[in-house]
């Protein structure tokens, strides 16, 4: 499926910084690589867009989506589904350029099975306790929703042997830089 192109598997816990790592990642990139936005359930965030941010689904959707085998991957994460629509993937890949899927854990491990061509790379915070203080400084969760991602991120963090390279988001342009030589070397291999 990649021809030309070059997937690239971002997955780090909640409040890893691995959007903002990407958004770095793909101003850099200019044009060459495209950021893969998914299918989820949940409820959209304020300041989230349709079509921008996610695809915003019923669960009905969603199910649809997956019946009709629109679906690369899909995951559940807490009591919602996520997953990465294929077609648009393709595309990009076809078109020989980069494309990104932000995913979780069990996303990536599917991914692993189906693309081992893919690069995997695992976003990590500096110490659980800066996860925790990340989580809570941006606000978009509450109390049960924060306790529930800072789990699931201790079983996430026991995957990231998984992956390909482990970059540490610690300070922002170093991890941008990282993720950055990490996909250039993969290109000219
Ligand atoms: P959030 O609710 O914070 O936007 O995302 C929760 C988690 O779901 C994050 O770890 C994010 O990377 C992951 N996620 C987002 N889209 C997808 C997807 O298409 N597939 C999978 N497996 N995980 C996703």
């Amino acid at each position: 499926m990649m021809n030309n192109g070059l997937l690239v598997v971002l997955s780090g816990p909640s409040g890893s910084g691995k959007d903002t790592v990407l958004k770095g990642v793909l101003e850099k990139l200019n044009g060459d690589a495209f950021l893969s936005v998914s299918m989820t359930t949940r409820a959209m965030r304020q300041g989230e867009r349709e079509g921008v941010d996610y695809f915003f689904v019923s669960v009905e959707q969603f199910q649809k989506c997956i019946e009709d085998d629109l679906m690369l991957e899909f995951a559940k994460y807490g009591s919602n589904y996520y997953g990465t629509p294929i077609g648009p993937v393709k595309d990009v890949l076809n078109s020989g350029k980069i494309v990104f899927l932000n995913i979780e854990v069990q996303g990536g491990a599917n991914i692993r099975r189906l693309m081992p061509e893919a690069v995997q790379i695992f976003i990590a915070p500096p110490s659980m306790e800066e996860l925790e203080r990340r989580l809570r400084k941006r606000g978009t969760e509450d109390e049960d929703c924060i306790c529930e991602r800072l789990s699931i991120a201790r079983e996430e963090m026991k995957r990231s042997d998984d992956y390909d390279f482990v970059v540490v988001n610690d300070v922002l342009e170093d991890a941008v830089q990282d993720v950055l030589s990490i996909v250039q070397k993969s290109r000219n291999q």
